[in-house]
């Protein structure tokens, strides 16, 4: 069993009431009677914690539970109680907005839904509401005991539209308790292995991230971009000391759905913003993407969403030469997944001096799929740039070959330029 020491420590009604305090917090949500407070004594190991009550809806605060030294649990309301009166329900809601809006120390929600229910508008809504300040959301299927076997696959499936598979939970059985003591652990370690992560400079919002990579003059030469000229740039900028979950959350976001959230920047800063995120060498946002702290899904999921950016933006913006870079996006389409994924690995030191390069097979895996829907976009450049990824993921990690060969197969009236390209990344020798 892992060690996971809760203590009851306050209550509070509104955001000024809530503890200040340096642990990061996870989030307990869900409608009424889901099980939060048999969970919740559950994860403890303690029966009388959270007050287990048959009367649904009875906690109407937030309450604080300090777990280690560096953590915390704050049990919100439950919700969607019918009994409650209109304005009992209205001061809840305003209440839990405003704590998963404005709470810096939010770092994680788990939501819980009755495993023979799965999400319905009220948790969906919380999921959304969290992923936009990239707050991590871990779901959770409660009352796991009362599905036969059989049933669990039905079960799994009416969580797809929460994107993230649930932990299955059981009070009365145990089953999956550890699990979710390790999910929630592992939000504290990770973020504890970031400094400062709830400090006020933290706090910043899914809009102000967006200002702060793209809302720049584009600079002439490469070593006048803005984030050369950063102060701290030795700590890679006041943004990058954030832990690395909301920044990601927002990556793939952005990435998701491009047009509307960069229709007020030109192409140029478009480029130059983007170049930011993904070089390596510039900001960490990338380089988390094979950091095995971050949560594998929202990792993952940063990289599909590049096949968001190649359809919106590049397939429509970019020329069919990506390579010579005529128009001001060529360049970021081109290179991105050489400086994403050929860079995606740790270097670890051997005794004799030299270094290896160790991968995530996991982002591979993810890449190469990614890829081989992108090489499939009607678009030169899209093409282009996908040829160049798989070139250099075929030389890394032995992967991509069959399917430049299809491509190869599917085009056989290829401009020859981009055929020859397509044959060296097939060996693995592109630039
Ligand atoms: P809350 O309103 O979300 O805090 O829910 P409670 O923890 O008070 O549980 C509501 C009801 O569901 C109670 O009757 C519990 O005994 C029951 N319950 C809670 N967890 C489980 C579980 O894992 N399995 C089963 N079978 N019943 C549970």
């Amino acid at each position: 069993m892992i060690r996971f020491n809760a203590e009851f420590v306050a209550s509070a009604f509104a955001l000024d009431g809530c503890p200040r305090w340096k642990r990061a917090e996870v989030a307990l949500a869900g409608r009424s009677n889901v099980g939060k407070s048999s969970l919740l004594n559950a994860l403890a190991g303690v029966k009388g914690l959270a007050r287990t009550s048959k009367t649904p809806g009875r906690t109407r605060c937030l309450n604080f539970f300090s777990v280690g030294d560096t953590l915390a649990l704050c049990d919100l309301p439950g919700f969607g109680y019918a009994k409650m009166g209109h304005e009992e329900a209205a001061k809840i809601a305003f209440m839990m907005h405003e704590y998963i809006h404005e709470r810096v120390n939010l770092a994680a929600i788990a939501i819980l839904v009755d495993c023979r229910r799965g999400p319905q508008h009220d948790e969906l809504d919380l999921a959304a509401m969290a992923a936009e300040r990239g707050i991590e959301v871990i779901p959770v299927a409660t009352k796991c005991d009362k599905l036969r076997r059989s049933e669990r696959a039905a079960a799994l499936k009416r969580f797809d539209s929460m994107r993230v598979a649930p932990i299955f939970c059981s009070a009365t059985s145990g089953e999956g308790i550890d699990d979710l003591r390790r999910r929630i652990l592992a939000v504290d370690r990770m973020d504890a292995a970031e400094p400062g992560p709830h400090s006020e400079s933290n706090s910043a919002t899914f809009d102000e991230w967006l200002k702060w990579v793209f809302d720049h003059p584009v600079a002439e030469n490469t070593s006048d971009e803005w984030w050369w000229q950063e102060p701290d740039y030795d700590e890679g900028g006041r943004w990058l000391d954030r832990p690395p979950m909301p920044a990601l959350a927002f990556v793939a976001k952005l990435f998701e759905n491009p047009l509307q959230y960069l229709s007020c920047y030109s192409d140029a800063q478009i480029n130059q913003g983007l170049d930011f995120i993904v070089s390596t060498s510039c900001s960490k946002h990338f380089h988390w993407l094979i950091d095995g702290r971050v949560d594998l899904n929202l990792r993952k999921r940063c990289i599909r969403s590049i096949e968001g950016l190649s359809r919106e933006l590049f397939a429509p913006r970019c020329s069919d030469d990506v390579c010579k870079g005529t128009k001001p996006l060529d360049y970021i389409c081109f290179m991105l997944w050489d400086l994403a994924i050929h860079h995606a690995c740790h270097r670890e030191d051997n005794p004799d001096g030299t270094y290896s390069e160790v991968r995530d097979p996991e982002i591979d895996k993810e890449s190469v799929n990614t890829l081989a829907r992108i090489i499939t976009i009607p678009s030169l450049a899209c093409q282009q740039s996908a040829l160049h990824g798989l070139g250099h993921l075929v030389d890394d990690a032995c992967l991509g070959a069959n399917i430049i060969q299809k491509y190869l197969d599917d085009h056989p009236n290829l401009r020859s330029d981009i055929r020859t390209y397509a044959q060296r990344a097939l060996l693995g020798k592109v630039q």
